[in-house]
């Protein structure tokens, strides 16, 4: 049983080790990126709402964000546990999402940060656009989303680690290792608890 969130910049690698860890752990991967855009193709209110800051590269505003993984969050599948990723992102939705997870034992056993250059980053993100033809990986859009995360999810950093729970681990190399790196962080934090 695992409950953890995967925090870093686009194109760090999040979607693809937050996939692999949920098959590692068998918990359900919950990425707020692929939520949101689920909302958008199905021509939801909420994804009338929010398409417009996705594709500028802009956070999508707290409240709707934070009901809408919350809820998720609530429900049956993620009773085991989870792993998260992509949420929270500002300060203001990590501080909801502690309350909520002590309030309703879904606290988070371990953040996991990874770290990746940033000319890497941009690097795969342009790659992704090109094979995906995601409309957000275009070179604007990513050095927006990049600011906006310096700006405001990086803090987050410190706000994690200030509680205990964050764990830096290498994102570069071969997705296996990387993986390997992550579950041994993961696993050392779960014996400690
Ligand atoms: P991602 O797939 O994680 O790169 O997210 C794609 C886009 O969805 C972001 O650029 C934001 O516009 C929006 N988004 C995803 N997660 C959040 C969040 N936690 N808060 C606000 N907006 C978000």
């Amino acid at each position: 049983m695992v409950r953890t969130l995967l925090l870093a910049p686009p194109g760090a690698g999040k979607g693809t080790q937050g996939e692999r860890l949920a098959a590692h752990y068998g918990v359900p991967h919950l990425a707020a990126g692929d939520q949101l855009r689920g909302h958008v193709a199905d021509g939801t209110p909420l994804g009338a709402q929010a398409h417009g800051y996705m594709d500028r590269g802009e956070l999508v505003p707290d409240d709707l964000v934070v009901r809408l993984i919350l809820d998720l969050l609530g429900g049956d599948a993620s009773r085991d546990g989870f792993v998260l990723d992509g949420f929270p992102r500002t300060l203001p939705q990590a501080e909801q999402a502690h309350s909520w997870g002590l309030a309703n034992d879904r606290a988070l056993d371990a953040v996991v940060s990874l770290l990746v250059p940033e000319d890497e980053l941009v690097r795969r993100l342009l790659e992704r656009g090109r094979e995906s033809g995601r409309s957000d990986d275009n070179d604007e859009t990513i050095r927006k989303r990049l600011k906006v995360y310096n700006d405001q999810t990086a803090p987050l950093l410190d706000y994690y680690r200030q509680r205990g729970i964050l764990h830096e681990v290498e994102g570069t190399g071969p997705v296996e290792d990387v993986t390997s790196r992550i579950i041994d962080e993961i696993d050392a934090a779960l014996q400690q608890r």
